[in-house]
Protein backbone atom coordinates (compact mmCIF):
# COMPACT_ATOMS: atom_id res chain seq x y z
CA UNK A 1 0.00 0.00 0.00
CA UNK A 2 1.29 3.74 -0.64
CA UNK A 3 2.04 5.17 2.89
CA UNK A 4 0.45 8.15 3.55
CA UNK A 5 2.31 11.85 3.79
CA UNK A 6 2.74 11.18 7.53
CA UNK A 7 4.15 7.53 7.00
CA UNK A 8 6.64 8.89 4.77
CA UNK A 9 7.40 12.22 6.85
CA UNK A 10 8.43 9.91 9.81
CA UNK A 11 9.97 7.12 7.62
CA UNK A 12 12.79 10.30 6.20
CA UNK A 13 13.02 11.80 9.60
CA UNK A 14 14.20 8.83 11.02
CA UNK A 15 16.56 8.26 8.49
CA UNK A 16 14.84 5.50 5.95
CA UNK A 17 16.55 6.66 2.73
CA UNK A 18 13.81 4.76 1.00
CA UNK A 19 10.92 6.90 2.62
CA UNK A 20 13.40 10.04 1.45
CA UNK A 21 13.28 8.93 -1.86
CA UNK A 22 9.62 8.65 -2.53
CA UNK A 23 9.06 12.02 -1.33
CA UNK A 24 11.25 13.18 -3.60
CA UNK A 25 9.63 11.40 -6.49
CA UNK A 26 6.56 12.79 -5.17
CA UNK A 27 7.85 16.30 -6.04
CA UNK A 28 9.29 15.44 -8.87
CA UNK A 29 5.49 14.38 -10.28
CA UNK A 30 3.59 16.53 -12.82
CA UNK A 31 0.26 14.90 -11.50
CA UNK A 32 -1.93 16.83 -9.33
CA UNK A 33 -2.83 14.32 -6.96
CA UNK A 34 0.88 13.70 -6.22
CA UNK A 35 1.49 17.45 -6.18
CA UNK A 36 -1.51 17.88 -3.61
CA UNK A 37 0.39 14.83 -1.62
CA UNK A 38 3.58 16.15 -2.06
CA UNK A 39 2.32 19.69 -0.34
CA UNK A 40 1.31 17.53 2.51
CA UNK A 41 4.81 16.16 2.89
CA UNK A 42 6.47 19.32 2.67
CA UNK A 43 4.45 20.75 5.54
CA UNK A 44 4.76 17.76 7.49
CA UNK A 45 8.46 18.06 7.07
CA UNK A 46 8.78 21.92 7.79
CA UNK A 47 9.08 21.59 11.68
CA UNK A 48 11.98 18.93 11.06
CA UNK A 49 14.16 22.12 9.09
CA UNK A 50 16.05 23.73 11.01
CA UNK A 51 16.02 27.24 10.48
CA UNK A 52 18.94 29.02 8.96
CA UNK A 53 19.77 31.01 11.96
CA UNK A 54 18.90 28.74 14.59
CA UNK A 55 20.85 28.58 18.01
CA UNK A 56 22.39 25.03 17.38
CA UNK A 57 24.84 26.95 14.70
CA UNK A 58 22.22 27.37 11.72
CA UNK A 59 20.59 25.09 9.19
CA UNK A 60 22.35 23.32 6.33
CA UNK A 61 24.49 24.72 3.90
CA UNK A 62 23.14 24.69 0.76
CA UNK A 63 25.77 25.24 -1.96
CA UNK A 64 24.97 26.01 -5.86
CA UNK A 65 27.46 24.42 -8.03
CA UNK A 66 27.97 25.21 -11.81
CA UNK A 67 30.84 24.84 -14.38
CA UNK A 68 30.83 23.70 -18.11
CA UNK A 69 30.90 20.23 -18.92
CA UNK A 70 34.17 18.52 -18.32
CA UNK A 71 35.07 20.79 -15.55
CA UNK A 72 35.24 18.41 -13.06
CA UNK A 73 32.06 19.01 -11.50
CA UNK A 74 31.04 15.35 -10.60
CA UNK A 75 34.77 14.83 -9.59
CA UNK A 76 35.12 17.69 -7.25
CA UNK A 77 31.19 16.80 -5.81
CA UNK A 78 32.67 13.46 -4.74
CA UNK A 79 35.77 14.96 -3.35
CA UNK A 80 34.00 17.53 -1.44
CA UNK A 81 31.54 14.82 0.21
CA UNK A 82 33.77 12.65 0.86
CA UNK A 83 35.88 15.42 2.62
CA UNK A 84 32.69 16.21 4.63
CA UNK A 85 31.45 13.31 5.67
CA UNK A 86 34.86 11.58 6.70
CA UNK A 87 36.95 14.34 7.82
CA UNK A 88 34.48 16.97 9.34
CA UNK A 89 31.88 14.54 10.56
CA UNK A 90 28.81 15.82 8.33
CA UNK A 91 26.14 14.38 6.45
CA UNK A 92 25.62 15.23 2.40
CA UNK A 93 23.05 15.47 0.07
CA UNK A 94 23.51 15.77 -3.51
CA UNK A 95 20.84 17.44 -5.71
CA UNK A 96 21.02 18.58 -9.49
CA UNK A 97 19.48 20.66 -11.76
CA UNK A 98 19.91 18.97 -15.35
CA UNK A 99 16.29 20.70 -17.97
CA UNK A 100 18.36 18.70 -20.86
CA UNK A 101 18.17 15.56 -19.52
CA UNK A 102 16.43 13.35 -21.44
CA UNK A 103 12.98 11.55 -20.96
CA UNK A 104 14.62 8.30 -20.48
CA UNK A 105 17.91 7.03 -19.83
CA UNK A 106 17.70 9.24 -17.15
CA UNK A 107 20.14 12.44 -16.26
CA UNK A 108 23.85 12.89 -16.33
CA UNK A 109 23.82 15.41 -13.32
CA UNK A 110 23.92 13.93 -9.84
CA UNK A 111 24.36 10.44 -11.09
CA UNK A 112 25.44 8.12 -8.49
CA UNK A 113 28.15 6.43 -11.19
CA UNK A 114 29.80 10.14 -11.51
CA UNK A 115 30.77 9.73 -7.66
CA UNK A 116 31.35 6.68 -6.79
CA UNK A 117 33.39 7.49 -3.67
CA UNK A 118 30.78 9.70 -2.62
CA UNK A 119 28.07 7.01 -3.58
CA UNK A 120 29.09 4.91 -0.74
CA UNK A 121 29.36 7.02 1.97
CA UNK A 122 26.40 6.10 4.31
CA UNK A 123 26.17 10.00 4.98
CA UNK A 124 25.72 11.10 1.84
CA UNK A 125 22.87 10.80 -0.70
CA UNK A 126 22.62 11.55 -4.28
CA UNK A 127 19.90 11.94 -6.34
CA UNK A 128 19.64 12.30 -10.14
CA UNK A 129 17.91 15.71 -11.48
CA UNK A 130 14.57 14.68 -12.26
CA UNK A 131 14.48 13.86 -16.17
CA UNK A 132 12.98 15.37 -18.97
CA UNK A 133 10.80 18.35 -17.42
CA UNK A 134 11.06 21.83 -18.00
CA UNK A 135 13.35 24.16 -15.33
CA UNK A 136 10.71 25.86 -14.05
CA UNK A 137 9.17 22.51 -12.99
CA UNK A 138 12.60 20.71 -12.23
CA UNK A 139 13.40 23.86 -9.87
CA UNK A 140 10.33 23.35 -7.97
CA UNK A 141 11.39 19.93 -7.65
CA UNK A 142 14.54 20.44 -6.94
CA UNK A 143 13.29 23.17 -4.27
CA UNK A 144 11.38 20.37 -2.70
CA UNK A 145 14.30 18.07 -2.51
CA UNK A 146 16.06 20.72 -0.48
CA UNK A 147 13.41 20.86 2.30
CA UNK A 148 13.10 17.05 2.17
CA UNK A 149 17.03 16.14 2.56
CA UNK A 150 17.18 18.96 5.62
CA UNK A 151 14.21 17.13 7.30
CA UNK A 152 16.08 13.96 6.71
CA UNK A 153 18.87 15.44 8.47
CA UNK A 154 21.08 16.43 5.71
CA UNK A 155 23.75 19.56 6.53
CA UNK A 156 25.02 20.26 3.61
CA UNK A 157 22.78 20.51 0.04
CA UNK A 158 25.13 20.46 -2.70
CA UNK A 159 22.96 21.29 -5.64
CA UNK A 160 24.49 21.35 -8.98
CA UNK A 161 23.95 22.21 -12.75
CA UNK A 162 25.24 22.20 -15.93
CA UNK A 163 24.28 25.83 -16.85
CA UNK A 164 22.15 25.26 -19.96
CA UNK A 165 19.43 28.41 -20.59
CA UNK A 166 18.87 29.77 -16.98
CA UNK A 167 19.58 26.87 -14.49
CA UNK A 168 22.21 28.98 -13.11
CA UNK A 169 20.07 31.73 -12.37
CA UNK A 170 17.47 29.05 -10.50
CA UNK A 171 19.87 27.12 -8.57
CA UNK A 172 21.51 30.53 -7.39
CA UNK A 173 18.30 31.38 -6.03
CA UNK A 174 17.66 28.16 -3.93
CA UNK A 175 20.96 28.18 -2.83
CA UNK A 176 22.84 30.09 -0.02
CA UNK A 177 26.41 30.34 -2.28
CA UNK A 178 27.33 29.79 -5.81
CA UNK A 179 30.45 28.32 -6.73
CA UNK A 180 31.60 28.30 -10.04
CA UNK A 181 34.20 25.86 -11.40
CA UNK A 182 36.86 26.81 -14.05
CA UNK A 183 39.70 25.63 -16.11
CA UNK A 184 43.17 26.91 -15.72
CA UNK A 185 44.03 29.04 -18.53
CA UNK A 186 41.05 32.01 -18.11
CA UNK A 187 42.08 35.17 -20.67
CA UNK A 188 40.00 33.52 -23.44
CA UNK A 189 37.81 31.56 -21.53
CA UNK A 190 36.27 34.56 -19.38
CA UNK A 191 35.01 35.61 -22.38
CA UNK A 192 33.07 32.80 -22.43
CA UNK A 193 31.36 32.82 -19.26
CA UNK A 194 28.14 34.08 -19.85
CA UNK A 195 27.18 37.33 -18.74
CA UNK A 196 25.21 37.69 -15.83
CA UNK A 197 26.94 34.54 -14.73
CA UNK A 198 29.86 36.44 -12.68
CA UNK A 199 27.48 38.58 -11.10
CA UNK A 200 25.64 35.44 -9.18
CA UNK A 201 28.99 33.82 -8.06
CA UNK A 202 30.36 34.00 -4.51
CA UNK A 203 33.11 31.98 -5.31
CA UNK A 204 35.22 30.65 -8.46
CA UNK A 205 37.63 27.73 -8.00
CA UNK A 206 39.87 26.98 -11.05
CA UNK A 207 39.72 23.05 -10.87
CA UNK A 208 42.73 20.80 -12.50
CA UNK A 209 45.28 22.96 -11.10
CA UNK A 210 47.71 19.67 -10.77
CA UNK A 211 50.52 18.33 -13.69
CA UNK A 212 51.54 21.12 -15.82
CA UNK A 213 48.81 23.18 -15.04
CA UNK A 214 49.70 24.87 -11.93
CA UNK A 215 51.30 27.78 -13.52
CA UNK A 216 48.77 28.26 -15.41
CA UNK A 217 46.07 27.85 -12.93
CA UNK A 218 48.03 30.76 -10.81
CA UNK A 219 47.64 33.31 -13.53
CA UNK A 220 44.20 32.00 -14.04
CA UNK A 221 43.71 32.63 -10.63
CA UNK A 222 44.93 36.52 -10.78
CA UNK A 223 42.94 37.02 -13.89
CA UNK A 224 39.71 36.05 -12.08
CA UNK A 225 40.58 38.19 -9.44
CA UNK A 226 41.33 41.30 -11.06
CA UNK A 227 37.64 41.08 -13.51
CA UNK A 228 35.60 40.22 -10.25
CA UNK A 229 36.88 43.29 -8.61
CA UNK A 230 35.57 45.00 -11.49
CA UNK A 231 32.19 44.72 -10.76
CA UNK A 232 30.33 46.93 -8.42
CA UNK A 233 30.95 45.97 -4.70
CA UNK A 234 27.43 44.11 -3.50
CA UNK A 235 25.39 45.19 -1.18
CA UNK A 236 26.39 42.57 1.32
CA UNK A 237 29.85 43.71 0.95
CA UNK A 238 31.24 40.08 -0.24
CA UNK A 239 33.59 40.39 -2.74
CA UNK A 240 34.13 36.91 -4.45
CA UNK A 241 37.09 34.96 -3.60
CA UNK A 242 39.22 33.00 -6.53
CA UNK A 243 40.70 29.59 -4.90
CA UNK A 244 42.67 26.75 -6.84
CA UNK A 245 41.94 23.03 -6.62
CA UNK A 246 42.85 19.31 -8.05
CA UNK A 247 39.48 17.34 -7.68
CA UNK A 248 41.52 14.25 -8.96
CA UNK A 249 44.53 14.84 -6.65
CA UNK A 250 42.51 16.05 -3.56
CA UNK A 251 44.13 19.16 -2.80
CA UNK A 252 42.27 22.43 -2.54
CA UNK A 253 38.80 21.05 -1.51
CA UNK A 254 39.22 21.56 1.88
CA UNK A 255 40.40 25.02 1.41
CA UNK A 256 37.13 25.34 -0.95
CA UNK A 257 34.97 24.43 1.69
CA UNK A 258 36.28 27.04 4.18
CA UNK A 259 36.03 29.45 1.88
CA UNK A 260 32.03 28.72 2.07
CA UNK A 261 32.04 28.73 5.41
CA UNK A 262 33.85 32.24 5.87
CA UNK A 263 31.32 33.26 2.99
CA UNK A 264 28.53 31.90 5.41
CA UNK A 265 29.58 33.77 8.43
CA UNK A 266 30.01 37.01 6.40
CA UNK A 267 26.76 36.88 5.33
CA UNK A 268 25.26 35.23 8.51
CA UNK A 269 27.04 38.33 10.82
CA UNK A 270 25.22 40.95 8.56
CA UNK A 271 21.74 38.97 7.92
CA UNK A 272 21.89 38.96 4.78
CA UNK A 273 21.31 34.97 4.88
CA UNK A 274 18.26 35.46 6.35
CA UNK A 275 17.55 38.45 3.53
CA UNK A 276 18.78 35.61 0.58
CA UNK A 277 16.75 33.38 2.21
CA UNK A 278 13.55 35.57 2.43
CA UNK A 279 13.98 36.68 -1.01
CA UNK A 280 14.14 33.56 -2.55
CA UNK A 281 11.03 32.20 -0.42
CA UNK A 282 8.95 35.40 -1.98
CA UNK A 283 10.12 34.26 -5.26
CA UNK A 284 9.28 30.87 -5.31
CA UNK A 285 6.00 31.92 -3.82
CA UNK A 286 5.04 34.42 -7.28
CA UNK A 287 7.04 31.28 -9.33
CA UNK A 288 3.93 29.03 -7.98
CA UNK A 289 1.59 31.36 -8.24
CA UNK A 290 2.14 32.20 -12.18
CA UNK A 291 2.19 28.22 -12.92
CA UNK A 292 -0.79 27.64 -11.09
CA UNK A 293 -2.57 30.64 -13.03
CA UNK A 294 -0.88 29.60 -16.29
CA UNK A 295 -2.15 25.79 -16.18
CA UNK A 296 -5.64 27.17 -14.93
CA UNK A 297 -5.66 29.78 -17.42
CA UNK A 298 -4.68 27.04 -20.64
CA UNK A 299 -6.52 24.84 -19.15
CA UNK A 300 -9.71 26.36 -19.31
CA UNK A 301 -12.10 25.29 -22.33
CA UNK A 302 -13.16 29.00 -23.13
CA UNK A 303 -9.32 29.61 -23.64
CA UNK A 304 -8.79 26.70 -25.29
CA UNK A 305 -11.59 27.54 -27.69
CA UNK A 306 -10.20 30.65 -28.80
CA UNK A 307 -6.86 30.57 -28.45
CA UNK A 308 -6.27 28.40 -32.17
CA UNK A 309 -7.84 31.27 -33.89
CA UNK A 310 -6.65 34.03 -32.36
CA UNK A 311 -3.13 32.60 -32.14
CA UNK A 312 -3.21 32.63 -35.89
CA UNK A 313 -4.51 36.10 -36.20
CA UNK A 314 -1.47 37.42 -34.02
CA UNK A 315 1.07 35.03 -36.46
CA UNK A 316 -0.44 36.59 -39.80
CA UNK A 317 -0.10 39.85 -38.14
CA UNK A 318 -3.17 40.71 -38.23
CA UNK A 319 -4.50 41.15 -34.62
CA UNK A 320 -1.98 42.53 -32.16
CA UNK A 321 -0.76 40.10 -29.34
CA UNK A 322 -2.04 42.96 -26.87
CA UNK A 323 -5.45 42.66 -28.00
CA UNK A 324 -5.33 38.81 -28.36
CA UNK A 325 -4.05 38.59 -24.59
CA UNK A 326 -6.56 40.77 -23.44
CA UNK A 327 -9.58 38.98 -25.74
CA UNK A 328 -8.46 35.65 -24.24
CA UNK A 329 -8.13 36.79 -20.19
CA UNK A 330 -11.44 38.46 -20.71
CA UNK A 331 -13.03 35.05 -21.67
CA UNK A 332 -11.22 33.62 -18.83
CA UNK A 333 -12.67 35.45 -16.69
CA UNK A 334 -15.66 35.57 -18.03
CA UNK A 335 -16.08 32.13 -18.09
CA UNK A 336 -14.93 31.61 -14.88
CA UNK A 337 -17.32 34.43 -12.62
CA UNK A 338 -20.15 32.40 -15.07
P1 LIG B 1 31.87 17.33 -15.19
O1 LIG B 1 31.39 17.05 -16.56
O2 LIG B 1 32.01 18.79 -14.93
O3 LIG B 1 31.09 16.63 -14.11
O4 LIG B 1 33.38 16.77 -15.13
P2 LIG B 1 33.92 15.38 -14.54
O5 LIG B 1 34.02 15.41 -13.07
O6 LIG B 1 33.19 14.26 -15.16
O7 LIG B 1 35.41 15.42 -15.09
C1 LIG B 1 35.72 15.47 -16.46
C2 LIG B 1 37.10 14.89 -16.68
O8 LIG B 1 38.08 15.70 -16.04
C3 LIG B 1 37.26 13.48 -16.12
O9 LIG B 1 38.04 12.72 -17.01
C4 LIG B 1 37.98 13.72 -14.81
O10 LIG B 1 38.76 12.60 -14.44
C5 LIG B 1 38.85 14.92 -15.13
N1 LIG B 1 39.14 15.72 -13.94
C6 LIG B 1 38.25 16.13 -12.99
N2 LIG B 1 38.90 16.83 -12.02
C7 LIG B 1 40.20 16.88 -12.38
C8 LIG B 1 41.37 17.46 -11.80
O11 LIG B 1 41.35 18.08 -10.74
N3 LIG B 1 42.54 17.31 -12.48
C9 LIG B 1 42.60 16.65 -13.66
N4 LIG B 1 43.80 16.56 -14.25
N5 LIG B 1 41.55 16.07 -14.23
C10 LIG B 1 40.36 16.17 -13.61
Amino acid sequence: MRPSPRQLVDGLVAGDRAALARAITLAESALPRHQELAEEVLELCLPHVLPHASPHGGGAVRLGITGVPGVGKSTFVDALGVHLVRERAETVAVLAVDPSSPVRGGSILGDKTRMPRLASEPRAFIRPSPSGGSLGGVARATRQAILLCEAAGYRNILVETVGVGQSEVAVADMTDCFLLLMLPGAGDELQGVKRGIMELVDLVIINKADGGNADRAARARRDYENALHLFPPAPHGWTPVVGVCSAQENRGVREAWDIVLRHRAHMQAGGWLGRRRAAQARRWLFELIEGHLREAFLRSAAVRERMPGLEGLVEAGALSPLRAARELLDAWETARKG
